[in-house]
């Protein structure tokens, strides 16, 4: 579904990813783990076209859209959940679904997406008229999962959803991210949390510097001695 072909990205002269490769197939969830600064995040809007790569190439659905602009993106079936859920704080929960679905006519597909949308999220549905940046963390991360649902993207990008939320909401999220999955959006996951991560996930990629220097299925990840030293606390 999805295929990076060694993507090098930079801002100004720093060189963020250096030559990334890799590949998301239908159906799949695929975790990219990697510590601070890694280039994740950098993957993840090169992928949504906030970035450019300067070299390499992004395949979806077998159509460049490496340089492609982001609405277009979007159009194409890709949405992204962004670092620190980023909702419109002065506008109601209703009115941030109503915007993920701003560039679909399709109202009745619209409507039925709203329903799916309080069906994985209840907490949304209770809260429609609230102002969204008076909703908690959890709750905010959940509306920003749920925008992206309202694009009815085939791929959704997760920029680390587990950020700075208890232990029993990581969980709740990881559970809701592996539904959404098996209802049939193929998943890309950035995340921190590689435990979590690796236990929800297919396949998984380790990133350090800009590189990919690991991959696998989450199973032989999660076996991995490397990956146990370096991201899983030597568990
Ligand atoms: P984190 O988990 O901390 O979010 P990350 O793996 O997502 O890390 P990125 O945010 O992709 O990492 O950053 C990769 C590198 O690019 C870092 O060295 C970072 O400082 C640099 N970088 C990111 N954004 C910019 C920017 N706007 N301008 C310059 N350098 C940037």
């Amino acid at each position: 579904m999805l295929k990076v072909e060694g993507i090098n990205v930079y801002y100004g002269n720093i060189q963020a990813l250096k030559g990334v490769s890799l590949e998301v197939n239908k159906g799949e969830i695929v975790t990219l783990i990697g510590a601070n600064g890694a280039g994740k995040s950098t993957l993840l809007k090169t992928i949504s076209g906030l970035l450019k790569p300067k070299q390499g190439g992004i395949l979806f659905e077998n159509q460049g859209i490496g340089g492609k602009a982001a609405q277009g993106i979007v159009k194409m079936g890709i949405s992204q959940v962004p670092e620190g859920r980023r909702v419109f704080a002065n506008m109601s929960v209703e009115e941030n679904l109503e915007l993920g679905a701003f560039l679909r006519k399709d109202k009745a597909g619209i409507k039925e997406d709203f329903n799916k949308v309080y069906e994985i999220f209840p907490r949304l549905k209770e809260r429609l008229k609230q102002q969204a940046g008076t909703l908690s963390g959890g709750e905010q991360q959940m509306l920003a999962m749920g925008r992206a649902l309202m694009a009815r993207p085939k791929l959704l990008l997760l920029d680390e959803p587990s950020m700075g939320l208890a232990p029993l909401l990581v969980k709740t999220i990881f559970r809701i991210i592996t539904e959404i999955n098996a209802a049939g959006t193929t998943i890309l996951l950035v995340e921190q949390n590689a435990h979590m991560a690796l236990s929800i996930a297919n396949r998984a990629y380790v990133i350090e510097t800009g590189r990919v220097v690991l991959s696998g299925s989450a199973q032989e990840l999660h076996a991995s001695e490397q990956v146990k030293m370096a991201y899983l606390g030597g568990h």
